[in-house]
């Protein structure tokens, strides 16, 4: 749950444990400022970097560092912070926290110091969740779109879209207050065209947050599909290096095997599983049943097949294992020892790929359609980071605009069509965070680091 108290002051270790050059015990709070104060034995002057020698409530020496005094409200969290840069080490950290705690601090709780800085409006949710996915990005181009909605890009378009709702519905109002002034069904035109480009920037602004998601969350792989037929050769090509072992013994592959890659920046994460046949080995029939659960959850499965096996029978097998929304790839591999034509085919809805894993011949095709179905693109530049609770909520502001739009315009039901474009502004607030609950803020920020 959250923790609303913010008459109390709070402290944490703010960099990863481990050893290090530098760690820093980080408090926020009212209480920081004498805190530190007593810590360093110097009078913290605000924003500047004091050498001074740390001790302990009593008085004993534990290291020596900067001490960075940020008075409110100009810090992060907009309260006192006071930061003690110490030497990076587990026990002198511990020992920095304690020294805090026993003058009258309280260990931080995940991602309190951030819910602090939204709740005195330093940064909004979305900007907010933009740290935690800088923090985790796994490629340069995740870690570039994350900084854009830290950076409140993302922010900043739903505020010009707000502005475009209220416009619309200051004019509906206007028709609302003056009801003898008859709306005629040809005044709605202008409104169609207002409504039509609200829609518009919406849909824009849907493209930029799907394919920042595909850039923090990446999409599921599961490769599967008889034994011998190349999936292990497949994923070692994929990853460029051997991280599954290649045996011509069927059934090497026993249990399942997680690998991430990185397609063109896009993240991919490669279920690699055994190989599905019926066996009466025991560590083999639950590598086959972990396999049949990967499936039902990811994204894509590729079902690889030689490519001298029936095709109908390796297409009802993979269709048989994979999950309701899980799309289907037959990789036909080993096409060295046929006609050696790389070719991308379509049958029954799914997609078939002739290719070799041995030799790489026709990866690229394998490689260009995961990055299609994924819906990324190589050239982001625009993205920013977003999260499946942002496309929910947009697409239901979308939802509501065009509610909006043919009650005025089909019907002139002017006050159904000024509720739809509050329900579409309500929707589009809980991005921000304007509108929010104590479950979400919960979600949020329990998933971030303590200390963050
Ligand atoms: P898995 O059991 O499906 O994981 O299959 P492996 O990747 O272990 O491969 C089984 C055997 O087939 C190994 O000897 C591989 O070298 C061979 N193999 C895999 N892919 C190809 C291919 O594209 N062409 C040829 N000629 N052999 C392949």
């Amino acid at each position: 749950m959250v923790n609303y108290r913010s008459d109390d002051t709070i402290a944490a270790v703010a960099t990863s444990p481990g050893k290090g050059a530098v760690a820093i015990v980080r408090l926020s709070g009212a209480q920081a400022r004498s805190i530190g104060e007593r810590i360093g034995g110097v009078t913290p002057e605000p924003r500047q970097a004091q050498v001074c020698v740390f001790h302990d409530e009593s008085g004993e020496p534990i290291d020596r560092g900067l001490l960075l005094y940020f008075p409110a409200p100009r810090s992060f969290t907009g309260e006192d912070v006071i930061e003690i840069q110490c030497h990076g080490g587990t026990v002198i950290t511990e020992m920095l926290l304690a020294s805090t705690l026993r003058l009258g601090a309280r260990a931080a709780e995940p991602g309190e110091f951030s819910l602090r800085a939204f709740l005195n409006d330093k940064l909004d949710l979305a900007q907010a969740e933009g740290i935690a996915d800088l923090v985790d990005s796994g490629s340069a181009k995740a870690a570039r779109a994350a900084y854009r909605s830290l950076d409140g890009r993302f922010s900043e378009h739903v505020h010009a879209l707000q502005k475009q709702l209220t416009a619309l519905r200051v004019q509906l109002e206007a028709w609302l207050d003056f009801p003898d002034e008859e709306l005629q069904l040809n005044d709605t035109n202008d409104f169609e065209q207002d409504f039509d480009a609200a829609i518009e920037a919406l849909k824009t602004l849907l493209d930029l947050a799907r394919e920042g998601t595909v850039l923090s969350n990446g999409i599921t792989v599961v490769i599967a599909g008889p034994p011998n037929a190349g999936k292990s050769s497949l994923l070692n090509r994929l990853s460029g290096y051997d991280a599954a072992i290649v045996t011509n013994i069927p059934g090497t592959t026993r249990d399942t095997l997680r690998e991430n890659l990185s397609l063109d920046g896009l993240p991919v994460t490669v279920i690699d599983t055994a190989g599905l046949r019926d066996s009466v080995d025991p560590v083999e029939v639950e590598g086959i049943r972990r396999t049949q659960r990967a499936a039902d959850t990811a994204d894509q499965l590729i079902w690889v097949a030689d490519i001298r096996s029936d095709l109908e029978a390796e297409l009802k097998q993979a269709q048989a294992v994979a999950g309701d929304d899980v799309s289907v790839t037959i990789i036909q591999n080993k096409v060295d020892l046929t006609n050696g034509l790389a070719e991308h085919l379509k049958q029954d809805d799914c997609t078939i790929i002739r290719m070799s894993a041995l030799t790489g011949t026709g990866i690229e095709l394998l490689t260009d359609h995961l990055k299609k179905m994924a819906g990324y693109r190589s050239d982001t530049a625009g993205a920013f980071s977003a999260r499946t609770r942002h496309i929910d909520a947009m697409k239901r502001a979308e939802r509501h605009i065009r509610n909006a739009r043919r009650q005025l315009v089909n019907t002139l039901a002017l006050e159904l069509s000024a509720e739809e474009l509050r329900s579409a502004q309500l929707a589009l607030s809980e991005v921000t965070g304007e509108v929010s609950t104590d479950d979400l803020l919960g979600q949020i920020f329990s998933s971030f680091c303590i200390g963050k």
